[in-house]
């Protein structure tokens, strides 16, 4: 990708996330420590119930991969400035390491190329129903859930004919279907279920396992 692809990319992005929340860009907010300002890229802000969660976007146009050190950097200036979450967007991989940092650590980081990152907000994205094949299933909503006080962000859509959601965790990747037989655990993990037709968000205790009498209960993958 060219430098001025990845400038339009991360752009078309920066577009997409404003209609989901308001997004800042090039602005100084005071280190809650010394309160001096820091310069931040990208600051992206959603309105979830009563509380403002503040996003932290750093875009990294790299020749070589993301590494620790990137995502310390970016850690500690979330830190600073109170961000809840981070995101490096980059063109380009991440080694290992930096992967495990940027899970590790409280502060919610993730690191995604830019597809996966404008695949977070793309609309309209179509798909034929798999559990009826009669009608297409458009994935046009999102939304925010809290996580153990950490935000995850899930795209979904639901069959107009037999009431089946598609769930898209953003926070681990997974997709799953749910429906009144079915619920879906991602990897986060988190259980989605569904009661008349609406989505039901509720975390999943790994501790305590349920029983499920079809093996597919958990694990209905789609495809884009
Ligand atoms: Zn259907
Ligand atoms: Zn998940």
């Amino acid at each position: 990708m060219k430098w001025q692809e990845y400038q339009e990319a991360v752009g078309q992005l920066y577009d997409q996330m404003d209609g989901l929340g308001t997004v800042r860009k090039n602005i100084t907010i005071p280190d809650r420590v010394t309160g001096q300002p820091r310069q931040v890229d990208v600051w992206w802000e959603i309105k979830l119930e009563n509380h403002t969660f503040k996003i932290l976007i750093d875009a990294k146009k790299r020749k070589g991969k993301i590494d620790v050190k990137d995502v310390e950097e970016i850690m500690m200036l979330a830190q600073s400035v109170n961000a809840d979450k981070a995101i490096i967007v980059t063109n380009n991989e991440w080694t290992i390491p930096a992967e495990i940092r940027a899970k590790f650590d409280g502060l919610d980081l993730r690191i995604l190329t830019i597809d996966e990152a404008t695949d977070l907000v793309v609309e309209d994205k179509w798909l034929m129903c798999k559990i009826c094949r009669k009608d297409c299933v458009v994935l046009d909503q999102s939304g925010f859930t809290t996580k153990n006080g950490l935000l995850n962000w899930w795209l979904g859509g639901k069959c107009r004919n037999c009431d089946s959601i598609y769930i898209n965790c953003q926070d681990c990747g997974g997709k799953g279907i749910v429906n009144e037989e079915t619920e879906y655990i991602c990897n986060c993990p988190i259980l989605w279920t569904s009661a008349n037709g609406v989505l039901m968000i509720l975390e999943y205790d790994p501790n305590n396992p349920q029983e499920y009498e079809n093996p597919n209960q958990t694990k209905i993958d789609y495809d884009k």
